[in-house]
């Protein structure tokens, strides 16, 4: 067999690690097994040369800090082939540009474009064990320009080998035993999951799940690589990524070749809106609580921004439920109105009918902020005006008005080149079917998985996010789609991207407010842009919030099934810690709340969802 094994930084910290790792390498070599390892820097060098580069300059040249970055990898690819032959295995280390691993030309954050293969087959085919320096590559092989990959970009570099081999496996060597429901150093009593699909896994790693970088996820996901996480320590068997049968793909533009895989809409949906609730704890807990209670499913949330002392809040369900959503929402919001303190406003139910969801899903548009763009532009030039705006990694939706929805699908269709069936809802099962729970599921893109007894299977916390507020948005078709537009032009990725339901009319044009949230070190620079684009683009004040966290939850069982989001509303609420903000997608809910509260957060929803296991891990360190 031929086996890509990825160690990871701790598996290669010291001398006593590194000469482990070579024993386990040569172990699967003996075995009869051609192998090919993929090495990061030693421990913390990486972060080291990046403080050292911080010494020098505050804004250092792109080109020099790969060149700086890419020596950890040279580092331990020597020592690794070192302790091999010392071993009596023969081993030849080589450096991304030794391998022709050729990538983007943009330094710091290039992506893959594809992998010479030459090289590695004819060092394996001599019986050697090759090393490659993981998160690494050159941006031609003319240029010879060193470029990495971003940080902790050696899993990506690992499944990217491996699919160029046509390897059987890729194996990820770390410090944590396998994929736990959520980071064991946050809550030494998460579980292991034997395995865990590519859907959910993406979902996870974009979270805050560093066990794997998404990029790898996305690369095992479209090439259909088998991938499994393990311990560096021991022989258990880890957690294995599944992918469900994809088609044929070119290794050419390996990591970007295609972003979007298919476009799909689903035009049988309503929406419910809470304006005016109080924002305070508990307030979303109990409307969704009712409302699970009342078994109504509902797909996506959203709760925005606050203006002065409230938020809105608003859902989409599918519309023969309707009736019993809308009457819930008219049930609670005087409960919540009673509450209020010195609050003016009332609370107000609104209800709307016909709309229709359009979605672009694919896991190429990981990182690639030029795609919700595109999209939000291709409404626009469509004349779609964009109700609700919901994303995750690997997908965005759309909520517009019914009547427009085959224009919009066909626009999509043609900018994202989507030949073919008509992904629509009639050939899809239904949310809230209890007769069938698994037929839309399996008329989704999600594989069939078995479903664990908790629809929730793991936990993130992403403590790197910043929330950006822009104030007085016009509501008309085109405006998303020039402030995301603006954004990507920028490079800079968005996440949650949330419109408020409210609307002002100021001179006659309404208003409305959208907030997102970006990466921490992006979000100065994304405000400044936004302020000097405020007076051209007619929007109001842009906001920026640094002391965030995001807590997300993920799994494919919460399809179809009420009362996910209640749970973790409530969780929250028990503990008196406020939602900020609130985004869904069909696998996953994330939640912003104050930063200070983030850890305290995915602990009780670690624990409310029962993921807590008996056991403790300890991380070694
Ligand atoms: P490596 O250097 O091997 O690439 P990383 O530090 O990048 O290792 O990733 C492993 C770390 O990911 C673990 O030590 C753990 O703290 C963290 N982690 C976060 N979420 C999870 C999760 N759901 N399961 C396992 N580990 C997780
Ligand atoms: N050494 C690099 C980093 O720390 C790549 C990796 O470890 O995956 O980001
Ligand atoms: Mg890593």
């Amino acid at each position: 067999m031929l086996i890509v094994q990825k160690y990871g930084g701790t598996s290669v910290g010291s001398v006593e690690r590194i000469v482990s790792v070579a024993q386990r390498v040569s172990q699967a070599a003996k075995a009869g097994n051609s192998i090919v390892v993929v090495v990061s820097a030693m421990g913390k060098t990486t972060d080291g040369l990046v403080k050292l580069a911080a010494e020098i300059s505050k804004n250092p040249c792109r080109r020099e800090m790969d060149m700086l970055l890419s020596t950890g990898e040279q580092v331990s690819i020597a020592l690794v082939s070192m302790a091999l032959q010392e071993l009596g295995q023969p081993a030849i280390s080589l450096t991304g540009a030794q391998v022709g691993i050729v990538t983007e030309a943009e330094h710091t954050r290039a992506r893959i474009l594809h992998i010479q293969t030459e090289r590695i087959k004819k060092h394996l085919e001599e019986g050697k064990v090759v090393v490659v320096a993981g998160f690494q590559g050159i941006s031609s092989t003319n240029a010879l320009e060193i470029t990495t990959l971003g940080r902790g970009g050696s899993d990506t570099s690992a499944v990217a080998i491996a699919a160029a081999l046509q390897a059987d496996f890729c194996e990820i060597y770390t410090d944590v035993p396998g994929i736990l429901t959520t980071d064991p150093r946050l809550v030494p009593e998460a579980q292991l999951m034997s395995e865990i699909t590519c859907d959910e896994m993406l979902e996870l790693a974009s979270l805050g799940a560093k066990v794997l970088h998404p990029r790898a996820v996305e690369i095992a996901r479209n090439y259909g690589m088998p991938l499994v996480v393990r311990s560096s320590w021991t022989d258990d068997p880890g957690t294995w990524v599944t992918s469900s049968q994809i088609k044929e793909r070119s290794l050419i533009n390996l990591e970007i070749a295609r972003p979007v895989d298919s476009v799909t809409y689903d035009t049988d949906q309503a929406k419910v809106a809470l304006l005016r609730v109080p924002d305070r704890p508990g307030v979303a807990a109990s409307l969704f609580g009712e409302i699970a209670r009342q078994d109504v499913d509902v797909d996506l949330i959203i709760q925005s921004i606050h203006e002065g002392n409230t938020n809105d809040i608003a859902f989409t369900v599918f519309t023969p439920i309707l009736p019993k959503a809308e009457a819930v929402a008219a049930a609670i919001a005087p409960v919540l109105r009673s509450h209020k303190t010195n609050q003016a406003e009332e609370a107000e139910v609104m209800v709307q009918q016909n709309i229709a969801k359009v979605s672009i899903a694919g896991a190429g548009m990981i990182g690639r902020p030029g795609v919700a763009a595109k999209m939000f532009a291709t409404l626009a030039a469509a004349g779609v005006n964009i109700q609700m705006i919901s994303t995750s990694e690997i997908k965005v939706s759309c909520v517009i008005a019914a009547q427009e929805c085959d224009r919009a699908v066909a626009a999509l269709r043609q900018a994202f080149e989507i030949e073919g069936e008509d992904k629509g809802d009639k050939e899809k099962g239904r949310r809230g079917d209890a007769e069938n729970p698994f037929d839309e599921f399996a008329a989704s893109e999600y594989p069939r998985v078995p479903v664990s007894s908790s629809p929730v299977r793991g936990v993130a916390l992403d403590m790197n996010q910043a929330r950006l507020a822009i104030r007085q948005v016009q509501d008309r078709p085109g405006t998303a789609g020039k402030l995301f537009g603006l954004l990507a032009d920028h490079n800079i990725s968005v996440d949650m991207i949330i419109q408020s339901q409210r609307c002002r009319i100021v001179n006659g044009v309404p208003m409305r407010d959208i907030a997102f949230t970006v990466a921490r070190i992006d979000a100065e620079a994304a405000q400044k842009m936004l302020q000097a684009k405020a007076a051209e683009y007619g929007w109001g004040e842009v906001a920026l919030d640094q002391a965030i966290a995001k807590v997300s939850i993920v799994g494919a069982g919460m399809v179809g099934q009420p009362g996910v989001a209640a749970k973790m509303f409530e969780a929250l609420a028990q503990h008196h810690i406020n939602i900020q903000m609130i985004a869904t997608s069909e696998i996953k809910i994330s939640c912003v709340v104050a930063q200070e509260e983030g850890v305290k957060a995915l602990q009780v929803i670690h624990a409310a969802f029962g993921l807590a296991g008996s056991e403790k891990f300890i991380v070694p360190a």
